[in-house]
């Protein structure tokens, strides 16, 4: 297997500074992230690949030898670099808990290491989408689901491993050209927990979990939008014996709304009016994510004509601005007329008036097309 080289997998220059590489680590590990990309193979490993990288030209002594000799001059007959264990690349357990310092703790994953060598074992994350009108994601608003979650069986009980005696490591001995060196693994049998299931209640798993329904009561904060993930911290499947609960994943998806339609930032409406309203002129009374407003209808109003109202629409993700509401109106032809209708019009047409008289001047579907992008 051929390593690519370490700049050009985070893409910065070999004249990169500590910032640059940590930004341009951040700016990998983001878009590459299993949670941004479920199940993804190659995302993952490019993921790895990123951490692998920013792992050693973080480091100062590590970055010279490999400024110096290349993979070469950081990689013993196994293959890796620098500590024991890392063997064909880092573990997902060493990329997250790397990240302490460079996300500030955004990730989940944490809970790994810090001070003693056992690995708190944490559950996994469940994913749920949750269906949001277009009022919720611009106010926001509270929901309360029911998830099925993984929850630790009342009677589980968890005893010391004994293979490890609870540390959750095994030390191993290896003989190098240093001499002898000691490296440690997690441990084979408990995998890093320390504990191993003692006694498992009737309909739980070999790790003591059963699947329970739990309501949750989700904070959607104003701005959601479609395709948003929300992290609700600890709310996720247990973790086997003490350690702690995944996260709940919480994916918007934006209810279809029969009246209004959403086009980024604006959000556009069909307005009807009969043909005696847009003669006279009129008031409507039109819905917005902000609730209902008037608006005026003026006199010889066309079928056609795009009413725009500022800032009706949707807060911009950035937060700077909001978009518009967009009115178009329709003027609906009558399609039953009484006898003394009928008599009415016919006059008028037999006269020549209330004829369609456009003066060249009005605006065709194109131009009003091209001023909503102006
Ligand atoms: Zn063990």
């Amino acid at each position: 297997m051929s390593k690519r080289d370490y700049y050009e997998v985070l893409e910065i220059t070999r004249t990169a500074s500590a910032e640059e590489i940590k930004k341009a680590y951040r700016k990998m590990a983001l878009k590459h992230h299993p949670d941004k990309n479920p199940g993804d193979k190659t995302a993952e490993e490019k993921f790895k690949e990123a951490a692998e990288a920013y792992e050693v030209l973080s480091d100062g002594n590590k970055k010279a030898r490999y400024d110096q000799y290349g993979h070469a001059g950081l990689g013993g007959a196994a293959g890796g670099f620098g500590g024991g264990g890392f063997g064909g690349g880092m573990n997902m357990e060493d990329i997250f808990s790397q990240f302490g310092d460079i996300f500030g703790g955004h990730f989940g994953g944490g809970g790994f290491g810090g001070g003693s060598q056992r690995q708190q074992l944490r559950g996994s994350n469940l994913r749920v989408r949750i269906k949001l009108n277009l009022e919720e994601m611009v106010n926001g608003t509270q929901k309360t689901i029911k998830v099925k979650k993984m929850k630790l069986a009342p009677g589980a009980t968890a005893k010391t491993c004994s293979t490890c005696g609870g540390s959750g490591v095994q030390m191993k001995v290896m003989n190098t050209m240093f001499g002898q060196m000691q490296t440690q693994t997690q441990c084979g049998t408990c995998g890093g927990a320390g504990k191993i299931a003692d006694k498992i209640p009737a309909g739980a798993n070999s790790q003591g979990l059963i699947k329970e329904d739990e309501e949750v009561t989700i904070n959607i904060p104003a701005g959601a939008r479609e395709g948003i993930q929300l992290n609700v911290r600890g709310k996720g499947n247990d973790a086997p014996f003490g350690g702690n609960p995944g996260d709940l994943l919480v994916v918007v998806e934006e209810e279809v709304d029969a009246t209004i339609k959403r086009e980024g930032d604006n959000l556009h409406q069909e307005l009807y009016v009969s043909f005696a309203e847009a003669a006279l002129g009129t008031q409507k009374e039109i819905p917005t994510v902000g609730g209902k407003v008037k608006i005026k209808v003026d006199a010889g109003t066309q079928s056609g004509k795009i009413l725009r109202l500022s800032g009706k629409g949707l807060p911009s993700i950035d937060n700077y601005g909001k978009g518009d509401m967009f009115v178009h109106i329709n003027v609906w032809t009558p399609q039953r007329l009484s006898q003394e209708q009928k008599e009415f019009f016919e006059k008028q047409i037999a006269n020549g008036e209330m004829m369609a008289e456009p003066s060249g001047k009005e605006k065709t579907f194109f131009d009003k097309v091209r001023d909503l992008f102006n």
